[in-house]
């Protein structure tokens, strides 16, 4: 018997449209805590002894919860009790916790552009990324942010290094390190990579704020309403990237600047 089939030849993997139905019927996040880095489990029949990838004998659990179940300290009814329950959709967000360490900076990349800044984005006078100092030693500063849709709804949030998804999504992935967010099989809203301890790279978003759309495209490139950034290094005290107002600081108040890559349209 090969080691990714069981003894139905019932193989591992299982199709993306099934594991897709299953973390949207849940709420994106292990069953039991919510934890949003979580894998599909099958719990009614074991995988050993499925013939198929039935999605209602499948759920979705947290390494931690993974392990409970496979060791017997969380009973296959436990299981069947959560998954009738789920965390998510009672509770109201899958999450996952941020780790910083001491001594580190933080940085937040968006596409190519790297900033080092206290407030990373703002449109107009909302800020959408930015960090705030912490007094405990061990976690420095605390990440925030808010990623808008174009209807206006929050896709998801990072709350003081607690980043929290909206289970109304079509679709929130968790793979590694990454969180990927669709509104359909090919429009993805989202996806951001955790680069501990100090990091957070946007690999694709798009913002939508009080009538200015900013779209992080697949190579990097950050367009805005007024022009585009390629790519480089902004270092700024307070604000790296203003796109919109405050008027008397142009359309980009970009700090000081390292080599940005800025192309007008
Ligand atoms: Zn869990």
């Amino acid at each position: 018997m090969p080691a990714n089939e069981n003894k139905y030849g019932l193989k591992r993997s299982v199709p993306a449209p099934i594991k897709r139905e299953i973390r949207k019927r849940v709420g994106f996040g292990c069953v039991v805590c919510g934890e949003a880095f979580a894998t599909i489990e099958h719990f009614s029949p074991e995988f050993s002894d499925a013939h198929e990838h039935s999605p209602d004998g499948m759920t979705l659990l947290c390494g931690t919860h993974q392990i409970g179940t496979t060791a017997g300290r969380l009973t296959k009814e436990q299981v069947a009790h959560h998954n009738r329950n789920p965390y998510c959709l009672k509770n109201g967000h899958p999450w996952a916790e941020m780790n910083v360490a001491t001594g580190s900076v933080p940085v937040v990349q968006l596409g190519n552009t790297k900033i080092n800044a206290s407030v990373f984005l703002k449109i107009k006078s909302r800020k959408l990324i930015w960090f705030t100092p912490n007094d405990d030693p061990n976690c420095p500063f605390l990440f925030n942010a808010v990623f808008l849709a174009s209807d206006g709804k929050v896709t998801l949030e990072i709350n003081e290094n607690i980043i929290e998804a909206n289970p109304e999504n079509w679709d929130v992935q968790t793979v590694g390190r990454t969180i990927k967010i669709n509104s359909a099989p090919q429009n993805i809203l989202l996806e951001l990579e955790l680069l501990p301890p100090n990091e957070i790279k946007i690999k694709r978003a798009k913002w939508s704020y009080g009538g200015i759309d900013v779209d992080i495209h697949q190579d990097g490139l950050v367009e805005t309403p007024y022009g585009s950034l390629m790519g480089g290094d902004i270092r700024a005290g307070f604000v790296g990237l203003q796109i919109g107002s405050p008027p008397k600081l142009g359309r980009f108040y970009n700090g000081v600047c390292k080599h940005v890559l800025l192309r007008r349209n």
